[in-house]
């Protein structure tokens, strides 16, 4: 069995992984982008080339943190360029998302036309909107650690969501199981259900 891991801060060993990858190249299937604290110090151009990598397999992580990093204006305006990118390559996005969810609720509705993931969903209160849009669920320690988490997860459709470690030493799997007790969930099924996701959205 594969375990796939979306967003990692750690080159992946003994799984599938979306390593996150500060501009350079890798082995492996990697992720860049100018994180929303890095708004005003990281260029565009220093991730260019690294976006064009072919083991490059999303845009990310990027996204709009109201509790930390430059102004909102700032950071909005790096995104939106970025976004321009991801859609002009045909990239998926990662997201790290604190307290902008309206922002991003209208981004959804003007800029998406990639597979969109918000990396590390914990924001329970939040899920009823984006349910019905078409974004995946990345769940990581810290999300199935919440008790709020609890009563919703169940109610993600599994088909919509993918599982990560972040810069935890979790290991992948510990996720997976995880995922399984708390839901009830055959841990076969959805292995085959996560694997189906991760290669529909990375491995195209
Ligand atoms: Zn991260």
């Amino acid at each position: 069995m594969n375990y796939y891991n979306a967003h990692t801060h750690r080159i992946p060993d003994n799984h599938i992984g979306i390593y996150q990858s500060d501009a350079e190249y890798t082995a492996s299937w990697f992720s860049v982008g100018v994180h929303p604290w890095q708004a005003d110090v990281q260029t565009l151009s220093e991730i260019i080339p690294a976006l064009h990598h072919n083991n490059c397999r999303a845009l990310g992580e990027v996204g709009l943190d109201r509790l930390k990093g430059p102004s909102m204006e700032i950071q909005h305006a790096m995104l939106l360029a970025q976004l321009n990118l991801a859609n002009e390559l045909q990239k998926p996005v990662i997201f790290h998302l604190v307290r902008a969810w309206d922002e991003f609720y209208s981004l959804i509705k003007s800029r998406q036309h990639t597979p969109w993931i918000i990396h590390g969903f914990n924001a329970p209160k939040q899920f009823p909107r984006f349910v019905q849009t078409k974004v995946f669920f990345s769940l990581g320690p810290a999300s199935l650690q919440n008790p709020h988490m609890q009563s919703i997860l169940s109610k993600i459709p599994l088909n919509r969501i993918l599982f990560e470690t972040d810069d935890t030493e979790t290991d992948i799997y510990q996720v997976y199981r995880d995922y399984s007790q708390a839901t009830s969930s055959p841990l076969e099924e959805v292995n085959a259900q996560i694997e189906q996701n991760f290669l529909a959205i990375f491995g195209a």
